[in-house]
């Protein structure tokens, strides 16, 4: 199959409209990473999604909506904690898990009574919704285990051939995946951390939110995870990653003694002059944001450059800094020294 790599014009926006109709694959950009993209109420089209990625079957997919119209289609009752929720952040980066609508196909919810809903605020992944008239399916539009995309390029060096359609809108903004949150229990539950922070759902609830357990740890063998995606190997590169957590000098001083052929610091912005070794930087320490926006991407430039060995400065693990921490620690498969 060739893959064709499309501007998001209005032309380009019907085409992957019928593709989705038609039950075929788009990726499309949204402003946390690229989605590949199918019909959330089709069977087999979300089948497809599985097979292109390499996908766990077990792990759900967040349906995409463009208005609260929509969102019957997806889940079934809407609580009133959903409700404040979906005004204080909608359109923008946060998936509410909620008890699934009967019309969503069985394959988007892995098995599980529940259904994540997302609405977008990315221009393009608006307009693709509305134009295909359905919820769409979308994970991240990597290889299953691979760093997410966060631009038209890195979604083709996983893609290329698999899919007909790739929608280019830029870089992402945003850079890290939706922050997830489960409305389905009797406490709301954050599964997975993102740029709308704990403290953010906290003040639009009025309430307490319960942090899950594999947000920052390991889960053993056997244990399960309430958010299916956190329990693998994730986001990571080829190279063996360790986050070293401790001072900029502490670093520097392991560094020194570390530094050999094909190791590289994965450092902030800025302090590569002090390092011994070839640096990729993922923005200035102070700034989540920053490291938000690069880490994906510097994760894929350590691979073009044929790192083997990989020691990661450590981000902050509160506010959007959280969300960063929750990457990197499954790029490390959970390695972390203290200096
Ligand atoms: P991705 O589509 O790759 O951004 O991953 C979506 C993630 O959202 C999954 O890996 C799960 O961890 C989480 N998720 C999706 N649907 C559900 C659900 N029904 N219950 C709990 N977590 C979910
Ligand atoms: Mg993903």
């Amino acid at each position: 199959m060739k893959t064709e790599l499309l501007a998001p014009r209005p032309d380009a926006i019907e085409k992957a409209a019928g593709i989705l109709r038609a039950g075929g694959l788009v990726a499309i950009p949204t402003e946390t990473v690229y989605g590949l993209a199918a019909n959330a109420l089709d069977g087999a089209a979300v089948r497809a999604i599985f097979a292109a990625k390499g996908r766990p079957q077990d792990n759900p997919l967040i349906s995409h909506i463009a208005s609260m119209d929509m969102l019957g289609m997806v889940t079934g009752s809407v609580p009133p904690q959903a409700q404040r929720l979906a005004e204080a952040f909608w359109p923008g980066p946060l998936t509410m898990v909620l008890p699934r609508g009967a019309a969503v196909a069985r394959e988007v919810c892995a098995g599980l009574e529940t259904a994540a809903v997302r609405m977008p605020s990315h221009p393009v992944a608006q307009a693709v919704i509305r134009a295909a008239g359905v919820p769409l399916a979308a994970p991240s539009a990597n290889l299953s285990g691979s760093p997410s995309p966060t631009t038209a390029a890195d979604v083709l060096a996983d893609m290329e051939g698999k899919i007909p359609l790739i929608l280019d809108g830029g870089a992402c903004s945003v850079g890290v995946e939706s922050t997830v949150i489960s409305l389905a229990g009797a406490q709301p539950v954050l599964l997975r951390p993102g740029y709308i922070t704990k403290e953010q759902l906290e003040d639009a609830m009025g309430c307490a939110v319960a942090l899950s357990d594999a947000v920052l740890h390991k889960l053993k063998d056997g244990e399960s995870a309430a958010s299916p995606g956190m329990k693998y190997k994730h986001y990571a590169p080829k190279a063996d990653v360790t986050i070293l957590k401790g001072s900029f000098d502490a670093y520097k001083e392991y560094m020194k003694s570390h530094c050999a052929d094909g190791v590289y610091a994965l450092c902030f912005t800025g302090e590569e002059p002090a390092l011994p070794c070839p640096c990729v930087t993922y923005g200035r320490a102070d700034k989540p944001d920053e490291q938000a926006h690069a880490l994906f991407s510097a994760l894929r430039e350590l691979d073009a450059r044929g790192a083997k060995t990989v020691f990661a400065r450590c981000p902050a693990q509160e506010g959007v800094a959280m969300a960063v921490y929750n990457r990197l620690l499954r790029a490390a498969a959970f390695r972390v020294v203290e200096v």
